[in-house]
């Protein structure tokens, strides 16, 4: 209750929320005061939290930040939705976030952009700013969130936040609103590597109900947290201290990876020679998914529909034109154009042929390492309308998050310091369904 006090208090200021399910949340925590009682608590019982606005919430408005499914009430709840609900965690609500989880700034959102909460003229980062900013702001203790290109780690970098991005499958994607299906990853955005570890012990784990999610034994995150990290290797990509990165920014993951050698890592150079192909890749096959999947959005079957619609190319049209904001028709556009015929060979599938070479260079460095470690962005948090009209610019901020993305790895983000009087982040990138190692890592150096 007194949680749900300081939302309907605090949040005005940072617009975090989209929905505050206050009635929800209280039937859900008295039902968490009885299982206590009956002394079947899970870890996360009674537990407050929130879900980014993108996953499906059963008879909860789920609005994937667009006026499009402004009025889309789910009638069925995301597996991971589910997940939090039989573990008795108690949701207060749907956070707010980019439109359909395009962006990095949570600029592109129908219901406005959130403020960061370390300095409220600057963006929490993207596309998951209202899970980053209900966190840092004391709202929940944690939220859930999803990773396409770094909407995990670029915003908990920009909000002195954990945030974990697993491996692609580990968690499912079933009622997660799709943008580009072979890279959206679920995650959780928290303070500590611990309370990642409670949260991705609900949610990782086989679904039937997704083709791609992974049947892959799920260990209790919690146990290793404590292990000794002595004798892990971790890499250090050449390609992610370019020239160009600030001193700052250097200095503050330098000191990160310090500590790890204090703490008896031995750190490697190596190169993941391919990076500078990740951000061309991506902006071609994240748009070709999404303008693919967006076509459902068609005015018929839910979500906004235009007033009086002439005929069906009418409704589809003006549906589409009225209910989608201007990063959503340029990503439709860019997909569009990318998969259509006499376009196809000379863009996607260079894209994809790109993205194996991207996969590869992980594989090679794996071979040598435990762990990669890295800046999770160029820059600290940066001002609003900094970058709105520059979409390039905008485009390069996931500079480092992106290519893990590509390549289905999994990778967090970790606060390691100041620059500027704003927190940044150190990015830690593991191999595949190795979770329980970056948050052992992550825990750590905490
Ligand atoms: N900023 C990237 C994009 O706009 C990543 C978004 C995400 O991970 N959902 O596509």
């Amino acid at each position: 209750n007194e949680l749900l006090n300081r939302v309907q208090q605090r949040d005005a200021q940072y617009n975090s929320f989209i929905t505050v399910t206050a009635e929800q949340a209280l039937a859900q925590a008295k039902a968490a005061d009885t299982r206590r009682a009956a002394g079947n608590a899970s870890d996360l019982t009674g537990v407050p939290f929130a879900h980014k606005d993108i996953f499906c919430t059963n008879g909860v408005l789920t609005t994937c930040g667009s006026k499009m499914l402004s009025n889309f009430v789910a009638p069925y709840d995301a597996t991971i939705v589910d997940n939090f609900n039989q573990a008795g965690a108690v949701s207060l609500g749907k956070l707010n976030m980019d439109e359909f989880a395009m962006g990095s700034s949570n600029e592109s959102s129908f219901y406005g952009a959130v403020a960061n909460p370390w300095d409220k003229d600057r963006v929490p980062g993207g596309s998951s700013g209202g899970s980053a900013a209900a966190v840092a702001a004391r709202l929940v203790p944690g939220a859930t969130a999803s990773d396409t290109g770094g909407s995990i780690r670029q915003p908990a970098a920009f909000c002195g936040l954990t945030g974990l991005k697993p491996t692609y499958g580990r968690v499912s994607r079933w009622g997660m609103i799709a943008y580009a299906s072979s890279l959206d990853q679920a995650g959780t955005i928290t303070r500590t590597a611990e309370d990642a570890a409670l949260m991705l012990n609900v949610m990782a784990g086989f679904d039937a109900k997704d083709s791609t999610c992974m049947n892959h034994e799920v260990p209790d995150y919690r146990n290793t947290l404590n292990n000794s990290i002595a004798g892990l290797t971790i890499g250090l990509p050449e390609e992610y201290f370019r020239s160009d990165l600030s001193a700052d920014m250097q200095q503050a993951v330098r000191n990160a990876i310090a500590e790890y050698e204090k703490l008896g890592a031995k750190v490697k150079p190596i190169s993941l020679p391919n990076t500078h192909l990740a951000i061309p890749a991506y902006y071609i096959i994240a748009p070709a998914e999404c303008s693919a999947n967006l076509s459902r959005m068609d005015g018929v079957r839910f979500g906004y529909r235009c007033d009086n619609p002439q005929d069906i190319n009418d409704l589809y049209k003006r549906s589409r034109g009225e209910g989608f904001g201007p990063e959503v028709k340029r990503r439709i556009m860019i997909g569009a154009y990318a998969l259509s015929a006499g376009f196809y060979d000379a863009y996607y599938k260079k894209a994809q042929q790109v993205r194996r070479l991207i996969k590869n260079d992980f594989a090679e460095a794996f071979k040598e390492v435990d762990l990669i470690a890295g800046p999770v962005t160029p820059t600290p948090a940066f001002k609003r309308g900094e970058k709105t009209t520059d979409p390039v610019a905008m485009y390069l901020e996931d500079i480092f998050t992106i290519a893990l993305n590509l390549a289905g790895l999994p990778g967090m983000s970790v606060p390691c310091g100041m620059v500027n009087n704003l927190p940044v982040g150190l990015q830690l990138i593991g191999n595949y369904f190795d979770e329980a190692r970056l948050l052992n890592a992550a825990h750590q150096f905490q």
